[in-house]
C-alpha cells in the first residue's frame, strides 16, 4: 500500500494513543517500515537512530531473531491459555519464579498484567483489598508525585501528574494527591540533595497529616526516576528516604518501574541502585521489550499472603483474559536470558558513553541541565542559562525539536517544554552512541539558529 494511502486511512480511522487529534489529522502518520538493532526505517526510506527505544520500551534492540522463534514456537505449541480455573502454562509459571529470584527482597509473587497502565491499576485493586483485609477500610487514600507518570487507566491517570491526562477526563479523584517533585533543576529549595530530600519528606509527612494521618493513607508511589515528566532524576539517597518514611507511618511504598526496570538504569531493577525494597513494584515495557505486550506486578510476601489469608477458599476477584498470556511469558523469557547472557553489561558501557556524551554537549549555548543514569538521560534547553529560561511554548519547541531529529537521522522523545529525553536501546554500538550525540549537536545547533525559540 502506498505511504499517500496510509496516511488518509490512518486519518480517517486511526485513533492515536496521546495526540492532538487535530493536529495529527493536519501533520499525517509517519509510517515506521522496519527496523534492527538500534536502527530504525520509515516507509519513506529514511533510518534513525532510535534513541528512545520506542517508547522506552525496546531495550534489546529490533529484529532479535530468538525472540521471534520463541514467540512462533510458544504460539504452535499453546497459543493460549487462561489463567482462570487454576489453569496454567509452563513459560508463564517459569517466568514468574525467574522474575521472583531477581526481584529485590521477598518480591516473590508475580500478577502479570498486559502492560503498564493495566499493572498500577492492580496495585490499587491489591492495595485497597490488602488494608480492608488488615482490618484497615479507612485506609483508602493515595499519594504520588507531581510530574509522575503512572499510566493512562482510570485510576492511574489519577496518580500520574501530567495536566493533560487531567484535563477533560474528571481525574484525579479526591482520593489521590500529590507532593513536589524533586526536580532539582528547578527546585525552590535548590539543588543541594539533603535539602531536596528533607523537603520531600517533609511533604510526604505534611500531605499524611492533610489527609487525616496515616490511618487514612493506603499507599506512596514514586519512579526510581521520573520518566514521562522529562527524565528527572533524584538526588542519591531520595528513593530510600522515602521508602523509609511510608515504612515509619506504615504507608505502602509502590515503585513504579515500569521505565527504570529491566536494565534501562543499570541494574535489572534501578530499586537495587539505592538497596531498597518496595512493598509492591510493577514493571512492563523491558519486561517484554516491546516484542509483545506484557506488565507484570511484583507483590512481597506480606502484602500477597495478608490478601491470601483474608480471601481463604473464597475468590480474589481480579484477572484479565490475557493475565499471564503464554506467548508473551516466552517472549519475557528469551529477554531475561538475552540480559543475562550479555545486554545488561552492554547497556552499562553504552550508558557510560552517552551520559559522557551528552554532558560534553553542556558548554552548547542552549543546553541548561544534561542528567540521567544509564540508558536514560534529558537534555533540558533553555534560552538563558543563568536565569534558566524555558524555550517559548508558544513556538512549539518539543515538535520542532522533534522534527529536527528525526531528520537528523534521530529519534528522540521531545518533552512540551524543551527536552530532550534517551532511552536508546541496550545494544547500542559505540558508533550507535556517538551517532546520538552527533545528531544532537546538530539539532541544538540548528535549533539555535531558529529565531522562533530564541
Ligand atoms: N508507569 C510508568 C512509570 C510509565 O512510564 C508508563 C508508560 N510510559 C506506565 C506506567 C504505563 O504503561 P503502559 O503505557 O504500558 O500502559
Amino acid at each position: 500500500m502506498s505511504s499517500n494511502s496510509l496516511v488518509e486511512l490512518d486519518r480517517l480511522h486511526l485513533v492515536h494513543p496521546v495526540a492532538s487529534y487535530r493536529g495529527h489529522e493536519r501533520a499525517g502518520v509517519r509510517v515506521l517500515k522496519s527496523a534492527k538493532g538500534a536502527t530504525v526505517t520509515d516507509s519513506t526510506g529514511h533510518s534513525m537512530v532510535d534513541g528512545f527505544a520506542g517508547l522506552w520500551c525496546v531495550n534489546v534492540g529490533y529484529g532479535v531473531d530468538s525472540i521471534v522463534e520463541a514467540a512462533a514456537k510458544q504460539m504452535r505449541e499453546l497459543p493460549y491459555a487462561t489463567g482462570y480455573f487454576s489453569l496454567g502454562s509452563e513459560p508463564a509459571i517459569r517466568l514468574a519464579a525467574e522474575l521472583a529470584e531477581r526481584a529485590p527482597g521477598d518480591l516473590n509473587h508475580v500478577y502479570f498484567t498486559l502492560g503498564g497502565s493495566d499493572a498500577v491499576d492492580s496495585t490499587v485493586r491489591f492495595i485497597r483489598y490488602y488494608q480492608i483485609a488488615r482490618g484497615r477500610p479507612a485506609k483508602d487514600q493515595f499519594i504520588s508525585v507531581e510530574q509522575g507518570y503512572h499510566g493512562s487507566s482510570t485510576v492511574g491517570a489519577g496518580l500520574t501528574a501530567l495536566p493533560a491526562f487531567h484535563q477533560g477526563f474528571g481525574v484525579p479523584f479526591h482520593w489521590q494527591h500529590k507532593i513536589p517533585s524533586h526536580y532539582s533543576y528547578r527546585n525552590p529549595v535548590g539543588s543541594d540533595p539533603a535539602a531536596i530530600i528533607a523537603a520531600s519528606t517533609a511533604a510526604l509527612r505534611a500531605k499524611v497529616e492533610e489527609i487525616g494521618g496515616a490511618e487514612r493513607v493506603a499507599a506512596f508511589y514514586l519512579e526510581p526516576i521520573q520518566g514521562s515528566g522529562g527524565v528527572l532524576v533524584p538526588p542519591p539517597g531520595w528513593v530510600k528516604a522515602m521508602r523509609d518514611l511510608c515504612r515509619e507511618l506504615d504507608i505502602l511504598f509502590v515503585a513504579d518501574e515500569v521505565i527504570t526496570g529491566f536494565g534501562r538504569t543499570g541494574p535489572l531493577f534501578a530499586c537495587e541502585d539505592e538497596g531498597v525494597v518496595p512493598d509492591l513494584m510493577t514493571t512492563a515495557k523491558g519486561l517484554t521489550s516491546g516484542y509483545v505486550p506484557m506488565g507484570a506486578v511484583f507483590l512481597s510476601d506480606h502484602v500477597y499472603d495478608t490478601i491470601a489469608d483474608a480471601a481463604g477458599q473464597g475468590v480474589v476477584g481480579h484477572g484479565y483474559t490475557y493475565s499471564a498470556h503464554p506467548v508473551s511469558a516466552a517472549v519475557a523469557l528469551e529477554v531475561l536470558r538475552l540480559y543475562e547472557a550479555g545486554l545488561l553489561e552492554n547497556g552499562r558501557k553504552a550508558g557510560a558513553r552517552l551520559m559522557a556524551g551528552l554532558h560534553s554537549l553542556a558548554d552548547h549555548p542552549l543546553v541548561g541541565e544534561v542528567r540521567g543514569r544509564g540508558m536514560l538521560a534529558a537534555v533540558e534547553l533553555v534560552t538563558d542559562k543563568a536565569r534558566k529560561t524555558p524555550l517559548p511554548a508558544a513556538a512549539e519547541p518539543a515538535r520542532r525539536i522533534f522534527d529536527r531529529a528525526w531528520d537528523n537521522g534521530l529519534v528522540i522523545r521531545a518533552f512540551a517544554n524543551g527536552v530532550m529525553g534517551y532511552a536508546p536501546p541496550l545494544c547500542c554500538t559505540d558508533a550507535d552512541i556517538d551517532a546520538i550525540i552527533e545528531r544532537t549537536r546538530m539539532t541544538l545547533d540548528q535549533t539555535l539558529e531558529d529565531t522562533a525559540v530564541r
